[in-house]
């Protein structure tokens, strides 16, 4: 089933694989028809992660780069519908000279193609792929396909692991293989058989359920690896590597490797698990609930984010999940004074939107630490207009574009795309550089005067209203290098103990190993309020 934990499955398998020296990248195959996941709901996909290169992609390679501490390029990202496009695109420029192009073998072998071309990208030595989606839907099989074909040609050059969960029902209360071993003889009818066996459960596996599964999957016990719930992901490759993931792995490729050292690794876990003193942080978003369930996966980038942050300075953050809309009515606004930081993350679209900006009001009058990301740093300049300027008919153009002062508007090239609906993978997206201000809260925090940050938007601050917002105390401590794009707005710290709104998303940069300097001074600040 989904949401068995593959993706983090894939990141502890490269993770492993990179603890033993080897030079490890990963790809990401969806089977959606969508070219890319830009245009995907965030309630149905989770977050949108941008690449450095601008691709927008699942957040599966937010958790890449996460565990492995790289940036990955495009080249790493694939789906259904951008294989059959560069195929179908190829076929239209005689690329295939005049031969029949066919599902199989010619969109297996694009997506060969770009695995193989990923892997020199980087002279890897190991290529982790997940294929998305589960085994015997109709929609991944032409990946499966791929993976065969690889195994035939170089059968012990590819291995195969299958995730799989084993449910305990609260009826009887007894682990069950029997869904484990059709999924196996599933993927054998698909031309594949699993190397290793991820059994995931609510508790671990026991020695006569591995011989079970091992019998019945054929495999051997040793590669049925354990993988009961665990409190955080951060563990999952430390308990692999006990389980004797590492070693099932260097068996079934032939591979003699060097000792293990995930030293780094270890230390940033137990200083997760030493943080004690609680910060109490709330995220004010849209994108949270579906169904009677609460999601957090919309935000996972910004959730992680702030935990290595926290961790880093031994603060435990307790992290709640407000919805926007609540704070339409102004009453509820008191609830946010439990908190020590606050934070608006990025988003789309009207909905959701008074109540953020009530909170934004709330936390800047009230001084409770604030950091907002891309559309939480547009809502913060736009509060700022309608309340401190008096722009009492102010907007950003993406919500009411007849307002009289639009303070948040459209970029000029974006305004043409928009025009001739094309949407997708057409916004400011991906690296682009900004110049940092001395003297301001984001200089302090990044020590540097110029940083390099991830993008993902179409509106921006109107030029027209900048000399207006800094003449009433908004500070725009970082810009582009041409000083025309606003990608910092921040107030000093005499009016606001930290009040800051980046244009960008430097969620995306956060690392377990490298935590974002923007989000360690809101996290300080915050801190020191908690204590
Ligand atoms: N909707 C805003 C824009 O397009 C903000 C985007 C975001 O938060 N990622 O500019």
């Amino acid at each position: 089933m989904s949401g068995v934990g593959k993706g983090i499955t894939a990141s502890s398998v490269a993770k492993l694989m990179e603890a033993r020296g080897l030079t490890v990248t990963s790809i990401k195959i969806d089977p959606y028809v969508n070219v890319d996941a830009g245009t995907m709901n965030p309630i149905e996909h989770g977050e949108c992660f941008v690449l450095t290169d601008g691709m927008e992609t699942d957040q599966d390679m937010g958790n890449y780069e996460r565990f492995l501490n790289v940036d990955l390029p495009s080249t790493n990202y694939m789906t259904t519908g951008s294989v059959y496009q560069a195929v179908i695109d190829r076929e239209r420029n005689l690329g295939y000279k005049g031969r029949c192009v066919q599902v199989v073998p010619d969109i297996p072998m694009e997506a060969i193609s770009r695995i193989k071309k990923a892997g020199e990208l980087v002279n890897a030595d190991i290529v982790v792929i997940e294929i998305g989606g589960t085994v015997g839907e109709y929609e991944n099989i032409l990946f499966l396909e791929a993976v065969r074909m690889m195994k035939s040609e170089a059968p012990d050059n590819v291995a195969v692991v299958m995730v799989s969960y084993l449910p305990v029902p609260g009826s009887i209360g007894e682990m069950k293989t029997k869904p484990t071993q059709h999924a196996s003889r599933t993927l054998n009818n698909a031309g594949l058989q699993a190397d290793v066996i991820i059994a995931r459960a609510p508790t671990a596996v026991d020695q006569k359920r591995r011989e079970k599964i091992a019998r019945f999957c054929n495999i051997v016990p040793e590669h049925v690896i354990s993988a009961p719930d665990v409190s955080s992901i951060y563990d999952v490759p430390l308990n692999f590597e006990k389980a004797g993931l590492g070693t099932a792995l260097c068996t079934a490729l032939g591979l003699k490797c060097h000792p293990v050292d995930l030293s780094a690794w270890k230390r940033f876990v137990a200083k997760s698990k030493r943080a004690a003193q609680p910060v109490k942080i709330a995220v004010v978003g849209k994108y949270f609930s579906s169904g009677d369930f609460v999601l957090s996966d919309v935000y996972i980038s910004v959730i992680e984010a702030i935990k290595y942050s926290a961790y880093e300075q031994c603060l435990k953050p307790e992290i709640v999940y407000l919805s926007s809309h609540d704070f339409t009515d102004k009453k509820k606004l008191a609830e946010l004074k439990k908190y020590d930081g606050v934070l608006v993350p990025g988003g789309f679209g009207t909905t959701g939107i008074e109540g953020k900006l009530n909170a934004i009001e709330y936390v800047r009058k009230n001084k409770i630490p604030y950091l907002g990301l891309c559309y939480g740093m547009q809502l913060a300049v736009l509060e700022y207009a309608r309340n401190v300027l008096k722009l009492a008919d102010s907007s950003t153009e993406e919500i009411d574009p007849k307002a009289k002062d639009l303070v948040i508007a459209v970029m000029p090239d974006q305004r043409e795309k928009i025009a001739k609906g094309d949407m997708g993978g057409s916004m400011r997206l991906g690296h682009y550089p900004a110049v940092l201000k001395k003297g301001t809260i984001a200089r302090k925090a990044y020590g540097v005067d110029n940083t390099l940050e991830r993008h993902r938007h179409r509106y921006e601050v109107n030029p027209e209203y900048i000399a207006a917002l800094e003449a009433k105390g908004m500070i725009f401590s970082a810009t582009s290098p041409d000083g025309v794009l606003m990608e910092i707005a921040e107030l000093p710290e005499s009016v606001h103990p930290f009040f800051v709104g980046t244009q960008f998303h430097p969620e995306l940069q956060a690392r377990p190993l490298r935590p974002h300097p923007l989000f360690t001074a809101f996290l300080k600040v915050a801190g020191s309020k908690s204590k």
